[in-house]
């Protein structure tokens, strides 16, 4: 089931008050329409009912896909703890209390992500039927070779649209750049590396797979 609840927030624009709705939990096998607001970059933002001024909003909140057989949990604010303590929560259960191990023996998999355009990256990946640790490892390659270049990069999201897929770029100096995606490299990846690796998080616990984690898992 979905959870929610409504906190009332001050605009920012007009300065009146209004009430937003915040997802604990949204399953999205039952709430499908959030699926694609997570999938087009809308879920979290709120717009201002008096003078229309919108708001990006960054909250705890666990992602569900039943038939994914994914959860991933959104953790915004000091990430490392929180993730420590989700993992012993979900780890000091038993079995048939949360269903966590048992979920993940079923093929379930485990993420943690930063904010919500991380989950929005993880449910794109996702929904084109790729294995996001084999994207991660594609992203690590591609940034240590034009870091090597000289290029500084901040931030590299997957995205697929009906051109293919492809990474957009985020520079430090602001700039935004892409760069299309081989599917053909992909899929060396996930022949390679994806199904074996060490740090998928299916085992019980909420894991990272991130570019840090692909750098640190890249052969070198
Ligand atoms: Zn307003």
């Amino acid at each position: 089931m979905s959870k929610k609840t409504h906190i009332n927030v001050k605009c920012p624009g007009c300065k009146k008050e209004y009430e937003m709705t915040m997802w604990q939990s949204v399953n999205v096998d039952l709430d499908p329409s959030e699926k694609e607001k997570i999938k087009n970059g809308t879920f979290n933002i709120v717009e201002c009912p008096f003078c229309g001024h919108k708001a990006k909003t960054e909250y705890t909140c666990l992602y569900h896909d039943m038939k994914g057989k994914k959860q991933v949990y959104v953790l915004p604010d000091d990430f490392d703890s929180q993730l420590k303590e989700v993992n012993t929560f979900v780890t000091g259960l038993k079995t048939d209390e949360f269903g966590v191990s048992q979920l993940a023996n079923e093929g379930y998999s485990f993420r943690a992500v930063h904010d919500f355009n991380e989950l929005r990256e993880k449910v794109i990946i996702w929904d084109e039927g790729l294995d996001d640790r084999a994207v991660e490892l594609y992203k690590a390659v591609m940034y240590e070779h034009l870091t090597e270049e000289g290029n500084d990069i901040r931030k590299i999201f997957f995205f697929a649209d009906k051109s293919g897929y492809f990474f957009v770029l985020f520079m430090s100096d602001g700039k935004v750049g892409r760069v299309a995606i081989d599917k053909a490299m992909y899929d060396r990846f996930e022949k390679e590396y994806g199904k074996s690796i060490a740090g998928n998080a299916g085992n019980g616990r909420f894991g990272v797979i991130d570019l840090a984690w692909a750098l640190k898992t890249l052969p070198h």
